[in-house]
């Protein structure tokens, strides 16, 4: 339950009324905005009568929280997150571009693509280690040699490296190997993964589910918040609907949802919404005109011959023109890249 009080009510009026209300066994947690003093209240307040908190002179309305998630909500933390990992951010006013292959394949591929994105103007390197692939016969990634050759490409070219984690084993590895963990779609309900990383002071880049709704995903952040990791953005990846011709559908409209309930960050990845390589640089610029903070694209120097993903794959020649023409559309919107 929240209580908006009345613009400049008096420090002993609104004293008055929190202790009244911690009397009734609930928490009450102040956020005092330059105009307005909003009132938390957590714990169980099915015992609390908001028609009577409502009849105190000082209280403008009681509101309910249809969310159920708090730590992931605005109403408490009105400024945005801003996630930092290896010296570059997510949420700040620069849009963060993660772009690299789906899969780490070998040395000199990593390292090849990775100075490609570098010099087209990527924040990130993203590279899958340990992949979840829908057939156990299909590549399954290098693993941990994955994640040193990942290191490899971060010393040559100093981007953060983003890699995703597929189980909770793999925790102290991935803390001490990438700057940015990535929780992919199909674990993002994976409480037992996620309590986990909610203990560590190490970003987490989180899909949204392959069928999840808003609610669902901001609830899966809400593990990490509750955990005590702040340090959490959100991507949207697109999800299953009845259409069949791409490989899923992005959802745009969540990222502008997210932002209207939520201070976390939200990343476009338009490589695995289309799941086809003709379709990302336009999807890329749709997501930063509709306010994404970043984007996450799928490049690959040999599309025809990755390991994975390669049909929505784009080449490092294609990413660099991406890169120019979003730069005047970040600007559109107020934004850099
Ligand atoms: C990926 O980023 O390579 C990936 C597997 O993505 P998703 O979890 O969104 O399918
Ligand atoms: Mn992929």
């Amino acid at each position: 339950m929240i209580v908006i009080l009345k613009p400049k009510s008096s420090p002993a009026a609104v004293g008055e009324l929190t202790e009244n209300l911690e009397k009734q066994g609930v928490t009450v947690n102040p956020v005092y905005g330059t105009d307005l003093t909003i009132l938390g209240l957590v714990g169980d307040t099915s015992r609390i009568d908001s028609s009577r908190v409502e009849a105190n002179r000082i209280v403008e309305r009681v509101m309910f929280v249809a969310e159920p998630f708090k730590m992931a909500n605005k109403l408490f933390h009105p400024e945005p997150t801003v996630i930092e990992a290896g010296g570059r951010s997510i949420g700040a006013n620069k849009i963060a571009v993660i772009a690299g292959p789906c899969s780490v394949e070998t040395e000199e591929q990593i390292r090849e693509i990775a100075g490609e994105v570098k010099a087209a103007g990527a924040s990130f390197l993203r590279g899958g280690a340990f992949k979840p692939r829908t057939s156990p016969y299909a590549f399954q990634g290098l693993r941990h040699d994955g994640l040193r050759l990942l290191q490899i490409a971060r010393r040559e070219t100093g981007l953060p490296i983003v890699s995703e984690i597929m189980s909770p084993h793999d925790i102290d590895l991935f803390a001490e190997s990438v700057d940015i963990i990535q929780v992919g779609a199909r674990n993002m309900q994976n409480f037992d993964l996620l309590k986990e990383l909610g203990r560590l002071d190490k970003p987490v880049l989180l899909k949204r589910g392959l069928s999840a709704t808003i609610e669902e995903w901001l609830m899966s952040a809400e593990y990490l918040l509750a955990g005590g990791n702040g340090r959490v953005a959100l991507c949207e990846r697109g999800i299953r609907t009845f259409e069949t011709y791409t490989r899923n559908t992005l959802d745009l409209s969540s990222v502008l949802a997210v932002k209207k309930m939520s201070h976390l960050p939200v990343v476009v990845d338009p490589s695995h919404a289309a799941g086809k390589w003709w379709m990302v640089a336009a999807l890329a610029r749709a997501a930063v005109a509709v306010g994404a903070d970043g984007l996450m694209i799928e490049v690959h120097n040999d599309p025809v011959h990755a390991l994975c993903d390669g049909q929505q794959s784009i080449k490092p020649d294609g990413f660099r023109a991406l890169m120019d023409e979003l730069r005047p559309i970040a600007r559109a919107v107020g934004r850099e890249l």
